[in-house]
């Protein structure tokens, strides 16, 4: 599909997304559209990805862990943190447990050393009720 937005429409969309995904914490293109359509009608899967594409690669917003679809999944907290991920909706949940916890896992795998962000998995509070393990 054709991508017709003009610059400054592109621009226009670009700070609405980053509003968005403020408000969301972390989203997919398919929410982050969801939520713009109430004020742009018109608008279209690609101009969303485009620009979220463009506002990751500038460090604008960061990539978060992909949804339980594996969908790709943005996030408005830029600084390096690690998750909390609900397995049953799918919800993430910010956590900057990493300072606390590398040593002690370190110190459990014979000194190797750990990189990248963490993610854990397990049911969230709204989600803990209907949880069977
Ligand atoms: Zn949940
Ligand atoms: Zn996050």
């Amino acid at each position: 599909m054709e991508d017709t937005a003009t610059p400054e429409r592109q621009t226009k969309y670009c700070q609405s997304i980053e509003q968005t995904l403020g408000v969301l914490g972390h989203a997919t293109n398919a929410e982050i559209l969801l939520a713009l359509r109430k004020s742009y009608p018109d608008l279209s899967a690609t101009t969303i990805h485009r620009a979220t594409a463009r506002l990751a690669s500038r460090g604008k917003i960061a990539i978060a862990p992909a949804d339980n679809s594996g969908s790709m999944r943005y996030d408005s907290n830029t600084k390096p943190h690690d998750h909390f991920q609900c397995s049953v909706c799918g919800r993430l949940h910010d956590t900057d447990i990493k300072d606390k916890i590398i040593p002690i896992l370190e110190s459990t795998i014979d000194g190797c050393s750990i990189s990248g962000q963490l993610l854990v998995t397990g049911a969230c509070k709204k989600c803990t009720k209907g949880y069977k393990k």
